[in-house]
């Protein structure tokens, strides 16, 4: 039973089996039920990101994604030279936690929204000595996909560990760890992946895993090599796990596989090409290129007259949730995911309220949207047949 259709980069509506799942049985997370459970899970997210068990591993950590990128930053660095590319919310997010815990926390921002400037980055680690480089890979707070493999080469060229925040691009985009050389990678289970949120993982090389053994400890709860070392000698987690979300992560990851890795990354970029279409047929505007976008959140420039809170509320009304800008571009953006279970008739209804709604906005207002009346954008919108939508 759902009362909202979240068009959010999560949390999502979750698929029936998953809601059910979490209702499974109960058991102790020190028996042999939960180290099961705990393997498949582990199986399951090496498969969707093509990798072997026998270089790389993945541990699953009770918290948000802030854990397991709390986790990676805090024990992974040493007393080594981290830097941090960024360009927007989510770069600083990772700036903010390295400096909590290593005291040499370097950083090369780029401006929100705005691709990165590899010859810049090139130059600060041909004059720097890095031992580590951290960054986002969807930057959600304006949709912008970031380069990691081009990282990725760079991070090899000067022999740096290379670790990724794939929160909200994991189960959306294909991420080949190798051929980006990424060491360590993080997500959650509440975005593209499709579960509810509480649960993020780490999937990580071995040998980097390894690695950590002789560095400093800096905390407790969030220790990698600690997670690394219960899963491999017990299959199990250090501390007591949220067990009821590992089963709604597990049924997840099987809906995930059952769909096909191919096939529901093909999905997603129908929904998100579908989506930007019918906005775009509605006079609206992007903040990035679409080239430069992920599959899965559109991030639109709000019309001049309309106030972002007022707006949301409206949609609100009409049971759809989407969020709004933050930082910089708060009151000048909106946020429209399109991941979870949504489906073609959730999208189609979408948008035909956002045309009311934007018509709404421009009877009491006079603006230079094009738009002239309800009726003409709701035909705008039933123009657009599944087919014409749909990509090759
Ligand atoms: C959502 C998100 C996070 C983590 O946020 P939580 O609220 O802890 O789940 C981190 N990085 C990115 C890029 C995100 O989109």
């Amino acid at each position: 039973m759902n009362n909202y259709l979240l068009f959010t980069p999560g949390p999502v509506n979750v698929a029936n089996s998953v809601r059910l799942a979490v209702a499974k049985e109960d058991i102790c997370h020190r028996e042999v039920e939960f180290d099961q459970l705990l393997q498949s899970i582990e199986t399951k997210l090496l498969k969707i990101f093509e990798l072997k068990q026998a270089d790389y591993r993945a541990v699953v950590i009770t918290g948000s994604g802030t854990a397991a990128n709390e986790s990676m930053l805090s024990s992974v660095v040493g007393d080594k030279n981290i830097l941090i590319i960024t360009n927007g919310e989510f770069g600083e997010r990772l700036v903010d936690i390295s400096t909590i815990h290593n005291k040499n926390t370097y950083r090369l921002d780029f401006p929100w929204g705005e691709v990165f400037d590899m010859d810049k980055i090139s130059d600060y680690l041909k004059c720097n000595n890095i031992d580590v480089i951290a960054m986002v890979h969807h930057e959600t707070s304006s949709g912008m996909l970031n380069p990691i493999e081009k990282i990725g080469a760079l991070a090899k060229k000067h022999n740096a560990l290379f670790i990724v925040d794939g929160v909200s691009s994991a189960g959306a985009e294909r991420i080949d760890m190798e051929k980006c050389h990424i060491d360590f990678f993080s997500s959650s289970s509440s975005k593209a992946i499709g579960s509810y949120s509480g649960l993020s993982f780490i999937l990580g090389k071995v040998q980097e895993f390894e690695k950590l053994k002789e560095l400093p400890v800096k905390t407790m709860y969030l220790n990698l090599y600690k997670f690394y070392y219960f899963i491999k000698t017990l299959s199990q987690t250090p501390n007591t796990p949220a067990v009821h979300l590992f089963f709604a992560l597990e049924q997840a990851l099987i809906n995930f596989l059952d769909e096909g890795v191919i096939n529901r990354y093909a999905t997603l970029k129908n929904r998100a090409k579908r989506l930007r279409q019918g906005m775009s047929n509605l006079g609206l505007k992007f903040l990035i290129a679409e080239k430069d976008m992920c599959s899965v959140l559109t991030t639109v420039h709000i019309p001049e007259h309309i106030d972002v809170g007022n707006f949301r509320q409206k949609l609100r009304e009409k049971s759809i949730i989407i969020y709004e800008g933050k930082g910089c571009f708060k009151n000048k953006v909106f946020q429209v995911g399109n991941i979870g279970e949504l489906s073609d008739d959730d999208i189609q209804y979408f948008l035909s309220s956002l045309s009311n709604i934007l018509a709404s906005f421009n009877m009491t207002e006079k603006s230079d949207i094009q738009l002239t009346s309800a009726a003409h954008v709701s035909s705008l919108v039933e123009q657009l047949s599944p087919t014409q939508l749909s990509i090759a």
